[in-house]
């Protein structure tokens, strides 16, 4: 394809998003090209291989729901699906739907640049293919752009360093190494513990603790999974009403901590607590929303901890101290167990940071922590890494990186005023990363395939975002992200964790209600787009 063709629509990205993208375009009948950086599909499966990982939504909560056949004959193994048995699913789907064919791998798209007069993208690789299309969506996922901090000295490590997000697809083999590792968000939290099983020694260098929750991970009951799939609509339908798309199956309950009784606080909590995972959260009505009742909550997770490890100093220094559930909670398999074991040793760098990484290892104040190997759990330019990743020109030569500059700004998180045809899958402002992202590329594609739909019907070229919608839309993202405690801390979900990026709280709070209003304003003939 060195000679450019010109094609309806290009995808980029052949995560869960792109392919549910490609296969309902090419099942309207457009032409549709895909583009992965990767080799295979899977996305953010596809890159993150690191021990331990594996989904935070539950199996049977997180798949496709397309197509009836695909739920009934795909089998899971365990309550929380393993990184590999995802992206065999990922695999299955490309094959089953013959998406393969219509994506080009180990092409990384580098410019995308909007023609006024044609009103068409002309979009490049970086190994200079071309192709010129009129839909160009970005299904590059939220947390794809793996960050490392610029730690002076980085290069002149002598060891093997290595980013949780982009890990070896050989796999890596600690067995008497000495290790580090920097950071203790969900990536480090799941890696941690068999890291620590493997290596000689493992040292961790933690700038802020995180809570977690055991997932309580287990073998998936085969009873419990064939009674889903006898009703699978109707989990399906119930998830959607929930506020992050998931959890239906397990009581949420609405009422306020702050009403119970110390004995009634401690009961509902450790019930949830072993039940496992993100439902936590779920024990009453007001953690997300005031911090008195979170703090309650907050409190019986730093017990555990000190209950759990038994160096209390190292109990302490794992103790959170910020609102729960601002930064995302993680769920662990034996987390705070590890740091029991005598090859594990907790380093903190928030009073005193890491000064550098020398040739050695890594050096904090005038100490050097030697290692072997360097693991990077250091996390992601979250949500607007991906695409601000490519140079991407709208209308009159306007770059997304000049209009985002002090912040993303969108319409619905699927468009941006100025740039026609040029559509975002879970972009900010969509609800994305705070709900089941496997539903929400879903929705996503769907409303995308249908708004192309009836942009075709009506016989226009171009659609897009008009400036007064999307600035309804962000006063709207901010309003309903002020009525809870997420703002309260310095997640990655504000843009905090990455040095000089605007503080702007990017998803969108609540699914159900997104869904709603995307469905007004298709019933309100596209409000709030403009077409030419
Ligand atoms: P993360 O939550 O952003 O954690 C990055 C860690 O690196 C933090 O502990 C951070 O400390 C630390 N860090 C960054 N820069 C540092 C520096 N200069 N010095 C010292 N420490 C530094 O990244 P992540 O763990 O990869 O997780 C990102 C998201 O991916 C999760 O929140 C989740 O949404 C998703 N994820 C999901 C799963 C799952 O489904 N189970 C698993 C993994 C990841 P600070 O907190 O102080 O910044």
């Amino acid at each position: 394809m060195s000679s450019k063709k010109k094609i309806d629509a290009v995808v980029v990205g052949a995560g869960f998003g792109g392919m549910i993208m490609l296969h309902l375009l090419s099942q309207r009948g457009l032409q549709v090209q895909g583009f992965e950086r990767g080799s295979d599909v899977g996305g953010t499966w596809y890159w993150n291989r690191y021990p331990g990982c594996r989904c935070d939504v539950e199996s049977m909560e997180y798949s496709y729901q397309f197509s009836k056949d695909l739920q009934q004959q795909w089998d899971w193994s365990e309550r929380y699906s393993p990184q590999p048995e995802i992206l065999a699913y990922a695999g299955h789907v490309a094959d089953r739907f013959k998406l393969r064919a219509l994506i080009e791998f180990d092409q990384s798209v580098s410019s995308a640049h909007y023609n006024d007069n044609t009103q068409t993208w002309l979009v490049e690789t970086a190994s200079g293919k071309s192709v010129e299309c009129r839909y160009l969506i970005m299904a590059t996922g939220c947390l794809s752009a793996a960050n490392t901090p610029a730690f002076p000295g980085l290069e002149t490590f002598a060891g093997e360093q290595i980013h949780t997000g982009a890990w070896p697809q050989a796999g890596v083999d600690f067995s008497g190494k000495t290790v580090g590792i920097i950071g203790t968000g969900s990536s480090a939290i799941q890696s941690i513990p068999l890291i620590a099983e493997q290596a000689a020694s493992l040292t961790v260098f933690q700038r802020t603790p995180n809570y977690s929750v055991p997932a309580q991970n287990a073998p998936l009951d085969p009873a419990f999974a064939a009674n889903i799939k006898a009703n699978y609509a109707d989990l399906n339908a119930r998830n959607r009403e929930q506020p992050a798309a998931f959890g239906a199956n397990f009581p949420r309950h609405f009422d306020s901590i702050l009403a119970a009784s110390p004995a009634e606080q401690q009961a509902r909590l450790e019930e949830y607590w072993q039940h496992g995972g993100f439902m936590f959260l779920a024990a009453f009505g007001d953690l997300g929303q005031n911090l008195e009742a979170n703090a309650i909550a907050a409190e019986f997770v730093r017990n555990k901890i000190r209950q759990i490890v038994d160096d209390p100093d190292t109990a302490e220094l794992l103790c959170p101290q910020t609102v729960l559930g601002c930064k995302r909670l993680c769920a662990d398999t034996g987390y705070y167990a590890t740091y029991n074991r005598d090859n594990v040793s907790l380093v903190d760098v928030a009073n005193e940071p890491i000064q550098a990484i020398t040739p050695q290892g890594v050096q904090v104040g005038k100490q050097v922590y030697a290692v072997d190997t360097l693991v990077f759990a250091t996390g992601f330019d979250a949500m607007t890494g991906s695409l601000l990743g490519c140079d991407i020109g709208g209308r009159h030569g306007l770059t997304l990186q000049e209009k985002w500059a002090a912040g993303p700004r969108t319409y619905l998180g699927l468009m941006s005023a100025g740039f026609p045809n040029f559509f975002m899958m879970t972009g900010p402002g969509s609800p994305s990363v705070l709900a089941n992202m496997i539903t929400g590329v879903e929705h996503h594609a769907q409303y995308i395939a249908q708004l192309i739909d009836w942009v075709g019907a009506a016989g226009y070229q171009a659609v897009e975002a008009s400036q007064t919608a999307e600035d309804a839309w962000v006063e709207r993202v901010n309003m309903r992200a002020d009525a809870t405690l997420y703002p309260k801390c310095n997640s990655w979900y504000l843009g905090a964790n990455v040095p000089g990026k605007p503080r702007v709280f990017m998803p969108y709070v609540g699914f159900p209600d997104y869904v709603e209003q995307l469905e007004g304003i298709a019933e309100r003939n596209y409000e709030g787009f403009a077409v030419s």
